[in-house]
């Protein structure tokens, strides 16, 4: 198949999260399986990568720009960069300063012109396009209701949700400033409470819809998760996908990941404690016999709200008291920092906390730890619990979206799982869990076979790349 991607961001070019990975990873894993994908993606500040490789011209609310087109090539992989400096070409991908830049919808509706013509233009046709969350929930729009060029125009979409959080709510106004019609502002178009939802553009004019994993899928379809998007997901039950995030094995695979002291795999787990060592010397957290025997628990994670850290807040003086270490590395809400910094400051010997982004540290603790903890209030697939069964460190999370998916909770009669996993959103049920997994750790046979059991599992992305295969068959089979 022939597939246009679409998206805000993808690596090794641009991340902010998650949806960075899949768009990079998807498509390679595509093209094993012998697809041809072109991804087109912003050409932000910084990025040099590509050949310069023609123009477009971009059309939107009478006025029309032209666009630089670059192109770089990786086997059946293009990524296609639209270079427009006015729009992309600034510090950061959605604003600064907490503030998303005001001309967002201008910025993704661009992106989505852009991306629809260059497409068109080209002498082979496309079989389908994939979308990715808001910023290209534009482009189902526009393929649907007239608004694409007629070289693309009878092409299926596929639009995967990966955080149903982030929904592009904007002012009505921008209807006629894109130069759309005002029909689009109905209940079962772009309408949302009075303005306008670039996400659930996305999802009503997309043929099917995927999310990043089957519980997720599920779960978003309740008001409990469904951020007042659940009824139009209800309706659509029958058209929505849950297909599992992978993970690329050559960034995080404890054999052969050049950021450990050693490397490691299920049969010799020695290089698993020279990374504890690291990573408590790292953190200042004294390195003595009785602290390497003491389970040390990892996290690393945006510090809001989604991930639990109101409930780990709840319970923070009981964590020193635990028998356990403690080292956090995350940015995000202030309140957050100040309190993983403040209870390192008062436990010196038994917490570390670094705020900050740093990839080697992440691949350390993902080693170096005995647990790894993630609460979340919600979880659309998660990566960190999928990294950390890989590295034999023992996950303890909440049984919600992907966690669910991925975590399989112990089972003391049978000795079987690979995590620990609790139900209630509360800071009760989280102390009880790792209390619970605290005191298993003590019983090595138990607790090697639990590791075990994590290092086995195969989240590669080509049996992921399989499903969408199967999702964009289906899609195509529902146009012809
Ligand atoms: P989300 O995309 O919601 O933030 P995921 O678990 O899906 O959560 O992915 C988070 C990714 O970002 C993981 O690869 C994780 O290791 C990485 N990450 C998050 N915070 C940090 C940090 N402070 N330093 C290094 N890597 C981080």
């Amino acid at each position: 198949m022939r597939i246009l991607m679409v998206a805000s961001e993808a690596l090794p070019f641009a991340k902010t999260g998650g949806l960075a990975d899949v768009v990079a990873a998807l498509p390679a894993a595509l093209a094993r399986l012998g697809h041809h994908v072109d991804v087109v993606i912003p050409r932000y500040q910084g990025v040099t990568a590509g050949e310069r490789a023609g123009t477009v011209r971009v059309g939107i609310g009478g006025q029309v720009a032209v666009a630089q087109i670059w192109i770089a090539a990786a086997g059946n992989v293009r990524t296609v960069f639209v270079d427009y400096p006015a729009y992309f070409d600034r510090p950061s991908l959605y604003g600064t300063a907490g503030q998303d830049y005001p001309d967002n919808p201008e910025r993704f509706a661009f992106l989505a012109v852009a991306a629809l013509e260059w497409a068109a233009a080209l002498p082979e046709r496309f079989d389908l396009v994939h979308c990715h969350d808001w910023q290209s929930g534009l482009l189902p729009v526009l393929l649907r209701n007239g608004y694409a060029p007629a070289g693309i125009a009878r092409t299926p979409a596929v639009f995967t949700i990966h955080n149903l959080a982030y929904q592009g709510v904007f002012d009505a106004s921008w209807l006629p400033r894109l130069g759309l019609g005002w029909d689009l502002m109905r209940i079962d178009a772009l309408e949302y409470w009075g303005r306008i939802s670039y996400l659930k553009g996305g999802i009503l004019f997309s043929r099917l819809i995927t999310t990043v994993s089957p519980r997720y899928a599920r779960e978003i379809q309740t008001p409990e998760f469904g951020f007042g998007f659940d009824g139009m997901l209800r309706h659509r039950a029958d058209d929505l996908v849950g297909i599992l995030n992978g993970i690329d094995y050559d960034q995080w695979d404890p054999a052969r990941d050049p950021h450990l002291p050693e490397p490691y795999d299920a049969t010799n787990l020695a290089g698993k404690a020279a990374a504890k060592r690291v990573v408590l010397e790292t953190y200042g957290i004294p390195v003595d016999e009785a602290t390497l025997a003491r389970p040390l628990v990892g996290l690393i994670s945006r510090l809001i709200d989604q991930k639990g850290f109101d409930l780990i807040a709840e319970v923070a003086d009981e964590l020193p008291r635990l028998d356990a270490s403690f080292v956090l590395l995350g940015t995000g809400n202030r309140r957050y920092e100040d309190l993983w910094l403040g209870l390192a400051a008062r436990h010196p010997d038994r917490v570390g906390a670094q705020i900050g982004f740093d990839e080697g540290l992440a691949h350390r603790i993902e080693a170096g730890a005995d647990l790894f903890l993630m609460p979340s209030r919600f979880e659309p697939c998660g990566l960190n619990q999928m990294y950390s069964l890989r590295y034999g460190t023992v996950p303890v999370v909440r049984a919600v979206g992907g966690l669910y998916d991925t975590v399989r909770n112990f089972n003391p009669r049978t000795g079987k799982g690979m995590g620990f996993t609790f139900d209630e959103y509360s800071a009760q049920a989280l102390l009880d869990t790792l209390r619970w997994a605290l005191d298993v750790y003590r019983d090595r046979s138990k607790w090697h076979r639990i590791q075990r059991a994590g290092m086995s599992q195969d989240f590669s992305w080509d049996a992921s790349a399989r499903q969408y295969v199967k999702v964009y068959e289906r899609a195509v089979a529902a146009t012809e």
